[in-house]
């Protein structure tokens, strides 16, 4: 039985991965300090005899003996990552730091999830892994997208050092079930609004674009990277690129909301394009997205109008 630690796993994708490793037969640590989780995310796990949860904050170092490490702790959405910037930033990068020894110290393999963000407001569409990125060091996104980016270098030179089996993946916007009905994103905003027939809140007039991946196609991602010998970086989400307000009409239309869009200030730094480009995903994993996007919102908004929705 693998001994599988998953920090970051009572969050959205943390707690999907969480279910999808259980369902083999695998020992899971999930580790997290619930700064943008929750418990009853995983509450459906505390009697499963091969699952352990540990109250931690990654900031500081811990020893468990584990053979595979998937290094998720860190606010994903804006407005949470943007709560406390000092925090964000020491997650990302002491945190890798005391993983990346962790893994050292077992000879365990480690995958970082890695995010879109590192390409920043990209000056080069759509997103390919050998593209370094257009990002501001000292805005209000930042904390969370350097971060992330020097988390990408301290793995990639343990490895070259230590020869660790270390593995990047870059993450672009995903959604479904399990997330926070208040975290912030564009899709848990949108579909609680929709379904309280609430103003829809576009920031900006909307023409910013963002590619959605249902939550089931990421994980599946993540797991064919940690089985293969491939260390990435790999680009994983879906190339299908929408406007915001592509997304928001799309979002009336399932719910058949009463809702009105109305447009608010655009965020400082917010990227105005994302699509990634996936073809290392494919040549190097055979991996592509396989969800169909209206029947991924269906099951997101079926989540969403169920008592099992959770706020932070
Ligand atoms: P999330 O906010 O739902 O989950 C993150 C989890 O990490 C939460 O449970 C939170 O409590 C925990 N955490 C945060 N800081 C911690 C700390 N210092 N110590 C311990 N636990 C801590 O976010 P998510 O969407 O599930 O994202 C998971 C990972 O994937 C993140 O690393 C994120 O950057 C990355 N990612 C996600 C997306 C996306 O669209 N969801 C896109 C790109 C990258
Ligand atoms: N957004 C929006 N209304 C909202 C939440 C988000 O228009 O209520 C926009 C946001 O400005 C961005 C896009 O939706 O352009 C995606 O935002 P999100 O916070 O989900 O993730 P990001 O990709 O920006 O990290």
């Amino acid at each position: 039985m693998k001994k599988i630690l998953i920090t970051g796993g009572a969050g959205f994708i943390g707690s999907n991965l969480c279910e999808n490793l259980l369902s083999e037969d695998n020992y899971i640590y999930c580790l997290d300090d619930f700064t943008s989780g929750s418990k009853s995310n995983i509450q459906e796990f505390l009697n499963n005899k091969n699952f352990e949860f540990i109250k931690h904050n990654v900031i500081n170092p811990i020893d468990i003996m584990v053979d595979e490490i998937y290094h998720l702790a860190c606010p994903a959405s804006p407005v949470y990552y943007q709560k406390d910037p000092i925090k964000t930033l020491k997650t990302s990068i002491w945190g890798i730091n005391n993983m990346l020894e962790l893994a050292l110290k077992y000879n365990a393999k480690i995958l970082y999830t890695s995010t879109s963000e590192v390409y920043g407001d990209p000056l080069v569409h759509p997103q390919k892994e050998s593209y370094w990125g257009n990002v501001n060091p000292i805005g209000i996104r930042s904390c969370y997208d350097e971060g992330k980016r020097a988390a990408e270098t301290l793995l990639t030179d343990y490895r070259r050092a230590y020869n660790i089996n270390a593995k990047t993946v870059r993450i672009f916007n995903t959604f479904g079930p399990k997330m926070a009905q208040n975290d912030g994103r564009v899709i848990s905003n949108f579909i609680t609004q929709a379904l309280d027939n609430k103003d829809i809140t576009v920031y900006g007039d909307g023409s910013q674009t963002r590619s959605i991946c249902y939550v089931d196609d990421t994980i599946s991602g993540l797991r064919t990277l940690m089985a293969s010998d491939f260390k990435g970086p790999v680009n994983i989400g879906n190339n299908k690129e929408l406007t915001i307000n592509e997304i928001a009409e799309l979002i009336i239309k399932l719910t058949n909301s009463k809702s009105k869009i109305i447009h608010l200030q655009l965020p400082s730094d917010d990227p105005k394009k994302r699509r990634p480009d996936l073809r290392t995903a494919k040549e190097n994993l055979n991996w592509e997205p396989k969800t169909d996007l209206i029947e991924a919102l269906n099951t997101t908004i079926q989540y969403f109008s169920s008592n099992k929705c959770i706020e932070l």
